[in-house]
C-alpha cells in the first residue's frame, strides 16, 4: 500500500480560501419548478423580474388628505373636499385630477389622484361638510411613495442563486409568481467509518460507539441545501473501505468521517491516494477538526479508461475527523460552501458576529479555535461564554452551546470583556 498524500496544513484562512475557490468553480444541476410555497428555503434557478412598476401607482401611505403641498402655505386653510379615494379599484374611468384649493380623502394604500404631491395625516384635519381646514404644513412628497419607486417594470428582483427566505416568496408573490424554478438538490454521500462505530438498530457491544457523525452531518447537508445519501459504516480496512468510497463517489460529493488523524488504522488518506487522489490540504490550523482533508478524485477512468469509454471527471471529497464536535465544526467551516454552490446557491462569505467575554479565557497558541459556547444576556449587552467540555468527543457540551466562540491563534489569553468573535449555529 502507497504512504498517505504528503502531509500540507493550513491556516484556517488559507484552507478556508482553497474551498471557497474550488466551490467557485462548480456549477448546480438540473431545476424543477414547484408551488411558490414550496420553493422556500429553495435555491431560486431563474432570475425574476418585476412584471410591472412597484407600487404601481403613487400610493398613499397614510389615512388623510391628498393636497398640493404649495396650498399649504398659509395655515390654517380651508380646501374644497371633492372626494374620497379608497384603496382598490376607482369608481369610473375617468382619472382622477386634483386642482388648486382643492382635497381629497385618501386610505392607506390607495392611489394618489394627479395632482397632488402630498397626503396630510387625518390627525392635523377637521372635516366640514363640504371642506377640509389643515392645520400643518407638509412637504411636497411627504406620506406618498411614487409609481415605480421601489422598482421598475422589468427590472431584476430576485437573482438566480437566492436561497429563498419569507421576503423573497413575498416578493415573488407580489409580482404573481404562483411556482418558481428552483435547483435540485446535490446528493451528499456520508461515509462513517471506523471499526468501533456501530449503526443505531445493531447491538452496541461495551467498547463500541454509536454512528452519530452520520446524522449530524444528513441535518446539516439538508439545511445547506443538499440530499443525504447515507452508507454503510465503513470497517479499518482497506479493501471494503475503498469499494464503499467508490460507492460514494457516485454522489455529488463525498463526505466521510473518522480515519484522517495519524493512527495505525486511520486508513481514508491511504486508500484515496491509491484512487489517485488529489489533496488540497490533509489538515487546518484549527480546534476542533484539526485532521481535516479536502481534495478530488478522479471518477470514471479506473477500469474504463483504457478502453476510452468514460470520460474522466473530478469528484471532491471531505475527510472531517470522526470526533462528534469536530465533524459538526469542519462541516460548517469547510463543507458547506461546496454543498451550497453545488446547490446552486452564490457564494457567500463567513462571518462572525461580536460579544463581550463574560469570563477570561486562556488556551495554547498556534490553532484557531471554535470553541461550543454560549450567548447569553439581552438586547445589546450579550455576553459570550464558553460552555465546559471534555473536548470535542462531548456532544452534549454542543447541546448546551448556541453558538463557537472564536479564538485568534496568536491569543493565549483573552480578558473578561473583550471583544470576541462568535459563530452562530
Ligand atoms: P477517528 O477520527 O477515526 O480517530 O475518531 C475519533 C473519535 O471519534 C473516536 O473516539 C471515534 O470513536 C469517534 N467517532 C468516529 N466516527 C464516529 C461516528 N461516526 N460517530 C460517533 N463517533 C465517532
Ligand atoms: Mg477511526
Amino acid at each position: 500500500m502507497p504512504a498517505s498524500p504528503s502531509q500540507s496544513v493550513l491556516s484556517f484562512e488559507d484552507a478556508r480560501r482553497v474551498v471557497e475557490d474550488h466551490a467557485s468553480q462548480l456549477s448546480p444541476g438540473a431545476h424543477e419548478t414547484v408551488d411558490l410555497v414550496r420553493a422556500a428555503g429553495r435555491i431560486l434557478a431563474e432570475p425574476v423580474a418585476a412584471d410591472r412598476d412597484i407600487p404601481p401607482f403613487p400610493r398613499s401611505t397614510r389615512d388623510g388628505y391628498a393636497v398640493r403641498a404649495a396650498d399649504l402655505a398659509q395655515l390654517p386653510v380651508k380646501l374644497a373636499l371633492k372626494g374620497e379615494i379608497k384603496a382598490g379599484p376607482l369608481p369610473g374611468s375617468a382619472p382622477i385630477t386634483l386642482n388648486p384649493g382643492e382635497a381629497f380623502s385618501i386610505m392607506t394604500g390607495a392611489p394618489v389622484p394627479a395632482g397632488a404631491d402630498a397626503v396630510v395625516m387625518i390627525e392635523y384635519t377637521s372635516r366640514e361638510r363640504d371642506s377640509v381646514e389643515i392645520t400643518k404644513q407638509i412637504a411636497s412628497g411627504e406620506n406618498i411613495v411614487v409609481q415605480a419607486a421601489e422598482a421598475n417594470r422589468g427590472s431584476l428582483l430576485l437573482p438566480r442563486g437566492l436561497r429563498l427566505n419569507e421576503a423573497a416568496i413575498a416578493l415573488a408573490a407580489s409580482v404573481g409568481r404562483s411556482r418558481l424554478n428552483v435547483y435540485i438538490r446535490p446528493h451528499i454521500a456520508v461515509l462513517a467509518t471506523g471499526d468501533e462505530i456501530v449503526d443505531l438498530d445493531a447491538e452496541v457491544g461495551p467498547t463500541q460507539i454509536r454512528n452519530s457523525n452520520s446524522y449530524s452531518l444528513a441535518v446539516q447537508i439538508q439545511e445547506a441545501g443538499g440530499e443525504p445519501v447515507l452508507l454503510p459504516i465503513a470497517p479499518d480496512e482497506p479493501v471494503r473501505l475503498r469499494q464503499l468510497i467508490e460507492q460514494g463517489l457516485h454522489a455529488d460529493l463525498l463526505l466521510m468521517t473518522g480515519g484522517v488523524s495519524m493512527g495505525r488504522y486511520d486508513l481514508v488518506e491511504q486508500v484515496l491516494a491509491e484512487m489517485r487522489a488529489e489533496f488540497f490540504f490533509t489538515g487546518a490550523k484549527i480546534q476542533p477538526g484539526r485532521p481535516v482533508v479536502f481534495g478530488r478524485v478522479p471518477c470514471g477512468a479506473g477500469a474504463f479508461a483504457s478502453e476510452g469509454l468514460l470520460q474522466e471527471s473530478n469528484k471532491y471529497f471531505f475527510g472531517l475527523p470522526g470526533n462528534p464536535v469536530s465533524t459538526m465544526v469542519t462541516f460548517e467551516l469547510f463543507a458547506r460552501p461546496v454543498i451550497e454552490a453545488l446547490a446552486g446557491m452564490s457564494a457567500r462569505p463567513l462571518t462572525f458576529l461580536h460579544a463581550r467575554l463574560k469570563s477570561e479565557i486562556r488556551v495554547k497558541l498556534g490553532l484557531k479555535r471554535f470553541l461550543p459556547a454560549i450567548l447569553s444576556g439581552q438586547y445589546e449587552n450579550t455576553q459570550a461564554e464558553l460552555v465546559p467540555w471534555q473536548g470535542s468527543g462531548d456532544i452534549a457540551a454542543r447541546v448546551r452551546s448556541n453558538c463557537f466562540l472564536v479564538i485568534p491563534p496568536d491569543r493565549e489569553h483573552m480578558r473578561a470583556g473583550e471583544w470576541a468573535a462568535v459563530l452562530l449555529r
